[in-house]
């Protein structure tokens, strides 16, 4: 099975339900952090990192010796990453997304591949759970790529949990994308409610179906209890606002590491999403 863990907006406690969960179960399953702009859950789960792989993507390398300057491949990119100015073929490598389009018309097969570097992904353990995170490049703004590089790593049958980047653009669909169950975390806060709204409206063009956690339960207001009942959304978990949790946060350590009253509490989640699936089959 795979869980991917997202939140509307960022801040609202979604590795510290994803590692919680992780290190709560225990048991062998594989932990993917496709936060990578900001990946964080290294600080919580410190697996010991055993391989570093570099990630690139193949962008155009024009060879103007060959080139007629007839535009096509100007005219197939949707994203403005190739130009023809008079006699020049400018490429501008942040914009291109690999497509391969510019290559395939051009007449004159004047068009090559090269390398353009996304970043790294990190592949380690902490004892049974497999970790891998994907960390991008300072500046680069590519990141579904990389994403989709990370979730290569998922094992077919086994459990997988994705810590996916927080909002609800490109990045976040790409994390979701093709997973079993997404376990939105938001707190009651019109920010909260706000940015589970639109999460919910993404996992929903996805077909995905969705569970709740509740950070910081005892501050706000009820809204965002109300609009998950709306939406027929279970809520799986209320985690308080509590200064001991705070404290390990702060310190870099899991919830159910200072609190073992909790393991049970993150393991039940999983427990939930499976009786909830199964449950989603029978209806069927
Ligand atoms: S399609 Fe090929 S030949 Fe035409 S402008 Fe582009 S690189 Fe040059
Ligand atoms: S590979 Fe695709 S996105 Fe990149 S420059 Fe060529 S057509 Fe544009």
């Amino acid at each position: 099975m795979i869980i991917s863990v997202a939140s509307g907006k960022g801040g609202t406690g979604k590795t510290t339900v994803s590692t919680n969960m992780a290190l709560a179960l225990g048991e062998k399953l594989t932990f993917l952090d496709c936060d990578v702009e900001e990946p964080n859950g290294h600080l919580f789960l410190k697996p010991k990192i055993e391989q570093v792989e570099r990630v690139s993507i193949a962008v155009p390398l024009v060879d103007e010796a060959k080139c007629t300057f007839c535009k096509k491949c100007s005219d197939i990119c949707r994203f403005n990453a190739i130009v023809v100015v008079g006699s020049s073929v400018l490429v501008f490598k942040d914009l291109c997304h690999s497509c391969g389009g510019c290559m395939v018309v051009c007449p004159e097969n004047a068009i090559s591949e090269t390398g353009r570097e996304l970043g790294t992904i990190e592949y380690g353990h902490r004892d049974a759970i497999r970790f891998v995170q994907g960390r991008l490049r300072i500046g680069e703004a590519m990141s579904p790529p990389m994403i989709k590089k990370v979730r290569e790593a998922t094992i077919p049958g086994e459990l997988t949990i994705i810590d996916a980047p927080p909002g609800t653009s490109c990045p976040v669909i790409a994390a979701m994308k093709g997973t079993d169950f997404v376990l939105m975390v938001t707190e009651p806060t019109p920010f909260g409610l706000h940015d589970l709204k639109l999460a919910v409206e993404a996992v929903k063009l996805l077909g995905i179906p969705a569970g709740l956690v509740i950070n910081r339960c005892d501050i706000g207001d009820r809204k965002v209890y109300e609009y998950a009942e709306k939406q027929n959304i279970p809520i799986l978990l209320e985690i308080p606002f509590d200064r001991k949790m705070a404290e390990a946060y702060s310190w870099g350590q899991c919830i159910v590491e200072v609190m073992p009253e909790w393991k049970d509490k993150f393991k039940g989640i999983y427990r939930d999403i499976e009786l909830h699936l199964e449950g989603l089959k029978e209806t069927v």
